[in-house]
């Protein structure tokens, strides 16, 4: 299983989702301080990942 990061804005209808944590984090604390709104980030463990390597 492969975890990813799932970014949601519960003020507007940006969302994301990161399988970096770090990239997650940027996009939230970015959106945070651009928009002043309310994000919160959901860890997700993924069943199948997209791209098998
Ligand atoms: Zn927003």
């Amino acid at each position: 299983m492969e975890r990813v990061y799932h970014v949601t804005c519960h003020e507007c209808t940006f969302e994301g989702v990161f399988e970096d944590h770090r990239t997650a984090l940027d996009e939230w604390n970015e959106h945070e301080r651009d928009d002043d709104h309310r994000v919160s980030v959901l860890e997700i463990d993924r069943p199948s990942p997209r791209n098998p390597v």
